[in-house]
């Protein structure tokens, strides 16, 4: 998917306003998933400043992009012209810093990309020794928390494409295996059902599932092990998916744990379907967390119910206690509670869901049973 070239163009006219709103002058965003959704593409950061500069509304420049003059082909694929935006470049020897310094005209407030390398922003720092910095990733989440049409289908695409790996798991999940050898295999599948690459695989078996960022050991899969399986990665487009399901490895589980389970199922469901237009972020979390609090496992529900997704696999609106934000149509995130008990097994449900215009859509619907491989 190329974005084309009229919504980039707004994307930039929306940045500039937000910035203005933001009680900003100028951003400097620096290659990474701010730029990609701002210019639709863009290469890494490294040591060579490379930076979109664009002036808040008001602001008289024109946006301009700061690249190493050996590496401006590799920007020559991007409708840079049609929108405006002039190319600055620089050779090694010259001071990148003053350059954007001379863009800025002497700005006092610049907002400077969330993932922007510490050797940059203290370059601009001593560059620009009046300014105030800020970071940009408030500014541009407004623009990239509501998906437009496009980006949802995107990421319809990257929820269907990380069901058919999950419902491949027999292949992988099989007694006598370690969680490594099924973790190679679960990201081949990855890849093989339509992703550029697996970004993360998580099986966590037995004990382990109840590490809920715990990735991949040694551990040999045993008949009657709850497994964790979280994975995801991007499309071509770099939108993402990201999709948990637990799973009974060759025999059913004891009813102690198929009666946890069934309450991680209920408020996994009742979470998705508190998703709407109106109700704040913080409600969805409370909804996961108030049935399995109830059922007594509330301390093992030891993080936040989701995480908005797109470009980048966590980005706005987090799902979390205190987050006032009001949903709205376009928004996508994950709701993923579980529950974990520490030195036995753990738990967690996973779906994408994007807001509509009254409820929300999931975009995984693989089962979500404790289903015996
Ligand atoms: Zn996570
Ligand atoms: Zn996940
Ligand atoms: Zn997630």
């Amino acid at each position: 998917m190329s974005t084309p070239v009229e919504l980039l163009a707004e994307r930039l006219r929306r940045a500039a306003a937000e910035a203005a709103e933001a009680g900003v002058d100028l951003l400097v965003v620096t290659p990474g998933t701010d730029l990609r959704y701002l210019l639709g593409g863009g290469g890494d950061s490294h040591e060579r400043l490379t930076c979109l500069v664009l002036g808040a509304d008001g602001h008289a420049a024109p946006p301009a992009l700061v690249v190493p003059k050996l590496e401006q082909p590799g920007w020559a694929g991007l409708p840079l012209d049609e929108l405006g935006v002039e190319v600055v470049t620089w050779t090694d020897g010259e001071d990148p810093y003053l350059l954007v310094s001379d863009l800025a005209g002497g700005p006092r407030r610049l907002a400077v990309a969330d993932s922007m390398p510490a050797a940059h922003v203290f370059g601009l720092r001593d560059a620009l020794p009046g300014a105030r910095q800020s970071l940009a990733g408030g500014v541009l989440a407004e623009l990239r928390m509501r998906k437009d049409a496009a980006e949802v289908a995107e990421l319809r695409a990257a929820g269907a494409a990380i069901d058919r790996v999950h419902a491949r798991m027999g292949e992988f999940l099989r007694p006598g295996r370690t969680e490594a050898q099924a973790g190679a295999g679960i990201a081949a599948a990855i890849v093989a059902e339509g992703h550029t690459r697996a970004a993360f695989v998580i099986v966590g078996s037995g004990p382990n599932g109840a590490s809920p960022h715990h990735d991949l050991s040694d551990r040999v899969i045993r008949a009657g092990d709850v497994v964790v399986v979280d994975i995801g990665g991007p499309l071509a487009s770099g939108y993402n998916s990201d999709c948990t399901r637990t799973y009974a490895v060759a025999e059913a589980p004891p009813a102690a744990v198929r009666e946890a389970y069934a309450v991680l199922q209920a408020a996994q469901e009742a979470a998705c379907r508190a998703v709407r237009p109106g109700v704040d972020a913080q409600e969805v979390d409370a909804t996961a967390r108030r049935i399995i609090t109830e059922a007594g496992f509330g301390p093992r529900f030891v993080h936040r119910t989701g995480h908005g997704i797109g470009l980048d696999v966590h980005e706005a609106p987090y799902i979390v206690d205190g987050n006032q934000r009001v949903l709205e149509p376009g928004m996508a995130f994950s709701v993923e509670p579980g529950i974990y008990l520490e030195g036995e097994w753990g738990a967690r449900i996973e779906d994408i869901v994007v807001v509509t215009e009254d409820g929300a859509e999931r975009l995984n619907d693989r089962p979500r049973d404790l289903v015996v491989l």
